[in-house]
């Protein structure tokens, strides 16, 4: 096999631990903010920093970045570790930004008895105003010149809650002429009198992502702190606050965020479909998010595919989403258990099959797999086809069935249409067929060749199952790039809800156990499961629409 070329992120890798650094350590993280469930791009992040790791002998821990108290909360902390895992990977160790508040705190202090941060008490607005653009240096704030014991006093005091929200502010004394604004003296810790989901009321001064991400890399001693592109200005102030703290120097490097298209990959965005009801939850199926792929039908082993296919880009672009819909069918192709069922029937009476006679026909589970065994399918007089199966003025190349025609059923006989029965009205009710006794599958003497085959399942011994048909949730192939609200883009049909008659054997379905519907596509059951209903979700169609 070739080798897949090394991505920038390898060859850094494979350069620092050619040049001996870190003692010849890897050590990356991923660190989700616990304020949503985790997407798809999430996911890229995930394959990107566990991968890496384990191709070179490293480790990655799992570090929830729970420095604003107002967003997050503990439902989403546990969303996130089972995502993880259920993507495939192990966390080295399970930290939290929250648990280095001491730790921030004294490096704060720090800071300040070098001389470089200092209280300010001008409001937001007036920081603004002195904050300059990028093209227009900024001018320095009076409270810049404090005196380190004033500066201690003050910010001591903030911490034990004798300021208002909103009064005073933590900032870094670094340039306020600097070309990156973010290098302008930015606010290192603010004044929240919340309550945080694991320190509670213990602290009222919470530090800003700047000043909390970077040292809680160099506290772990990361090595690699990899994140995406909107990041590079950060990149500057990151080794700022690492050099002027004089700790353990992690590094960061950027790629290219995963944007996927006809779908929305930012929290906000999509909690705000959750909240306004437009999906039934984060777990919709619809939804780009881990939670909701999973129920979907989507394998663990078809989206790692996926985030190794697309690589590590350095530069934003939009992924199509039928590249992930190939690698999910291919996936399922392997493992599915094949299965029928009829979607839209249309009923047919085999006239010249004895009344009340049920055959136990044998049904092979996967023809991919020949491990996976097989199963007892009931044939009887009356059985249910696809209606779009049967075609009253077929065209020539239709190979079904239509009056006069010839089709086989998929592991049993060869039919005949002998009469299309209609109601008063024209339509069709049902038709009226006649089997050949000696074309059963795999016992087969008729000599007959017939070109096509169809599902079917027989009537008496169907069960009902609701099944759930998705379609994009977006119109538009970038939808956050479009004018105005993103949700005026969503796809009034994006789900489709109907009930078909699925084999017998579907009644013992259990849930992540990948189905494919013979001719229709793959399935998987919904945990909307209950022993009276069953519920299916469709994963995917069986046409694939990426053009490799
Ligand atoms: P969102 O915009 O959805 O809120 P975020 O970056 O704020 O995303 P975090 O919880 O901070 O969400 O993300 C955790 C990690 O996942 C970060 O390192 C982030 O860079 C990465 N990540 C988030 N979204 C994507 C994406 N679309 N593609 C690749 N990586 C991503
Ligand atoms: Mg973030
Ligand atoms: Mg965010």
């Amino acid at each position: 096999a070739t080798e897949k070329p090394l991505n920038f992120i390898e060859q850094i890798i494979e350069d620092d631990l050619a040049a001996g650094k870190n003692d010849g350590r890897v050590l990356t993280r991923f660190p989700p903010e616990p304020n949503g469930y985790l997407h798809i791009g999430h996911a890229k992040s995930i394959c990107l920093n566990f991968g890496v790791a384990q191709r070179y002998g490293g480790k990655t821990n799992l570090r929830f970045d729970d420095t604003n108290p107002v967003t997050e909360e503990t439902e989403y902390v546990e969303s996130i570790k089972a995502d993880v895992k259920w993507l495939g990977f192990d966390w080295a160790e399970e930290l939290y930004a929250s648990d280095y508040f001491d730790q921030l705190y004294e490096f704060a202090i720090k800071l300040i008895k070098k001389g470089l941060a200092y209280v300010d008490d001008s409001t937001s607005e007036e920081m603004a105003a002195m904050k300059g653009t990028p093209t227009v240096a900024g001018i320095n704030s009076p409270y810049r010149e404090r005196t380190i014991e004033e500066n201690l006093d003050l910010f001591v005091r903030m911490k034990n809650g004798e300021f208002a929200e909103g009064t005073r502010v933590l900032r870094a004394k670094i340039n306020m002429a600097s070309t990156n604004m973010l290098m302008r003296d930015p606010i290192i810790y603010r004044i929240k009198f919340a309550t945080h989901h694991r320190t509670g009321d213990k602290w009222c001064i919470y530090p800003m992502y700047d000043f909390a991400h970077g040292q809680s890399d160099s506290i772990e001693q990361i090595t690699h702190s990899i994140c995406t592109l909107e990041f590079v200005p950060h990149r500057e102030l990151y080794d700022w606050c690492i050099e002027s703290l004089e700790i353990f120097p992690s590094k960061q490097y950027e790629f290219a965020r995963l944007n996927l298209s006809y779908a929305i990959t930012s929290k906000r965005k999509l909690l705000q479909l959750v909240n306004e009801n437009f999906v039934t939850g984060w777990d919709d199926p619809r939804m780009p998010t881990i939670s909701g792929m999973r129920r979907r039908g989507y394998t663990p082993e078809a989206i790692r595919e996926f985030c190794d296919r697309i690589g590590i880009a350095k530069r934003d672009n939009l992924i199509d989403v039928s590249l992930l819909e190939f690698c999910v069918r291919e996936h399922l192709n392997k493992v599915a258990t094949r299965v029928m069922a009829v979607l839209d029937p249309i009923k047919v009476v085999i006239t010249n099959y004895p009344e009340g006679k049920v055959e136990e026909l044998t049904a092979e589970n996967n023809p991919e797999d020949h491990e996976s065994g097989s199963r007892i399918m009931p044939f009887s007089r009356e059985i249910l086809i696809e209606k779009e199966d049967f075609m009253e003025n077929p065209t020539k190349k239709y190979f079904r069935l239509g009056p006069g025609l010839m089709v086989r059923l998929k592991h049993a006989y060869i039919i005949k249409c002998d009469d299309v029965v209609k109601d008063e009205n024209g339509e069709i009710i049902e038709l009226h067929c006649s089997y050949i006794e000696n074309s059963r599958s795999g016992n087969d003497t008729s000599g007959i060749n017939v070109k096509g085959t169809i599902h079917w399942v027989s009537e008496a011994q169907a069960v009902d199952a609701e099944v759930r048909l998705y379609d994009r949730l977006f119109k538009v192939e970038d939808p956050s790039r479009e004018d105005g609200d993103f949700k005026e883009y969503l796809n009034p049909e994006s789900l489709q809800v109907i009930t078909a008659k699925v084999e017998p054997a579907l009644k013992n379905a259990t849930l992540g156990t990948p189905y494919q519907f013979l001719r229709k596509g793959y399935f998987c059951l919904d945990p909307d499961s209950t022993t009276d209903k069953l519920v299916f979700n469709k994963t995917v169609g069986l046409k694939d629409t990426w053009a490799k």
